[in-house]
């Protein structure tokens, strides 16, 4: 099978020209079955109804497949979300793509899906948690006929589907599990991963000392493997609008794929952009929230302080001091903001059990610092700032 990916090397400019129709029609096919997952009929009808549609404007098929071909991934997702293609497409054909994608089989409202998916028996092709009775974690899908294979044996996926949460079960070996659908939290922890991920220690301090709100406008830099962008997407709910700016295109194609693979659906209301933070052109005040998780953090502060709006939050998490020097520094010296805090979550884990009542032995020391500051009405000089 074609490598649906090899049209959009991450760190190269490189632009595949399939040589025939055929090659091209392959790679598209692919590309459009990842990207909207829809089933592989329903991508080929599509396909022929528009290429016809293409000829019937004087496209020939494989100049049109060529130019969608070498879109990159997060474009063509984009185009797909928001029915547009990008700008250097012709007239005529934005008309008829986004015709094409409102006429295609809607999604299901966010609201549907997220309830449905969380409560009542489990399904084939959820994600599930399994506990083994040391508290190992296991996530795996439901698939019918398949086995859940672990070190202490295996468990036929067919006797999960349908079960309710909170029952064990036992492997072929006698071992009990328990089975859950996972938390977010579980899901945040277990997910593939390629840049350091903010963890849900921190992101739920982030969240809470960065006041989401269902509804909020948040921007977000970088977007890593999308776990930070998980938690925001959930706090800001369906009304809420998430903007992420990520300079990996490999980085942005698995956090869509992260994203997607828990949430089931592409949400609508995140807007990702392949781009660096420093040059993102943002409309002055128009964001209530700024979460920066960059290797340098003042990359990103001038973008993040012509986005806030007055009385707005930014959240900035850095691994190192020197990092947290320099943000505060750049804050403090903008005279733009007020309320600066620092801080670093610790977690402790305890042990209870019988006479065993303590903290436990291990636990993470360090991920990273977190620096909160809310952005002053424009004309406003600084006043004071707060430690923790
Ligand atoms: N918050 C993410 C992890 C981010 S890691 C998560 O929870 O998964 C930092 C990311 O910032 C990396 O993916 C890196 O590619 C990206 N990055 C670095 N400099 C950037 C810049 N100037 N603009 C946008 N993204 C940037």
């Amino acid at each position: 099978m074609t490598d649906p990916r090899r049209t959009s090397s991450p760190d190269s400019n490189e632009t595949s020209h399939p040589e025939t129709t055929a090659d091209a029609t392959v790679v598209w096919k692919e590309l459009m079955y990842e990207a909207g997952r829809r089933s592989r009929a329903e991508v080929e009808l599509f396909l022929t109804t528009f290429l016809g549609a293409c000829q019937a404007q004087g496209w020939s098929d494989l100049e049109a497949l060529r130019r969608l071909v070498a879109l990159e991934d997060p474009d063509l997702y984009r185009a797909i979300v928001t029915g547009r293609l990008p700008e250097s497409f012709p007239e005529a054909l934005q008309v008829l793509w986004s015709d094409f994608v409102c006429r295609w089989p809607a999604r299901r409202a966010v609201s549907d899906v997220a309830a449905a998916s969380r409560t009542g028996p489990l399904r084939a092709g959820e994600w599930v948690l399994l506990m083994d009775a040391k508290g190992r974690r296991y996530l795996t899908r439901l698939e019918p006929g398949q086995n859940f294979t672990f070190h202490l044996g295996s468990v036929p996926m067919d006797t999960l589907i349908g079960q309710t949460e909170g029952t064990a079960v036992r492997s072929s070996k006698g071992h009990t599990l328990l089975v859950f659908r996972p938390t977010l939290r579980d899901y945040l922890l277990q997910m593939p991963r390629h840049a350091q991920v903010v963890y849900p220690k921190d992101s739920a301090v982030m969240a809470m000392w960065g006041d989401l709100y269902p509804g909020a406008r948040v921007l977000e830099a970088g977007l890593g493997s999308g776990a930070l962008a998980m938690v925001i997407l959930r706090a800001i709910g369906p009304t809420g609008r998430l903007v992420s700016y990520e300079i990996r295109a490999d980085f942005i194609r698995r956090a869509m794929r992260n994203i997607e693979r828990w949430l089931g659906y592409v949400p609508e209301n995140h807007e990702i952009h392949h781009e660096d933070i420093a040059r993102a052109q943002v409309e002055p005040g128009s964001f209530d929230r700024v979460f920066l998780d960059l290797p340098t953090p003042t990359d990103g502060l001038a973008v993040a302080t012509g986005a806030l709006r007055p009385g707005g939050i930014l959240v900035s998490i850095s691994p190192t001091v020197p990092q947290v020097q320099e943000t505060v520094e750049w804050l403090r010296a903008s005279n733009l903001y007020g309320s600066i805090e620092v801080l670093e979550v610790l977690v402790r884990p305890w042990n209870v059990r019988g006479p065993s009542v303590r903290p436990a032995h291990f636990m993470v020391a360090h991920t990273a610092f977190i620096v909160v500051a809310r952005r002053l009405r424009p004309g406003q000089t600084f006043v004071d700032d707060v430690y923790i």
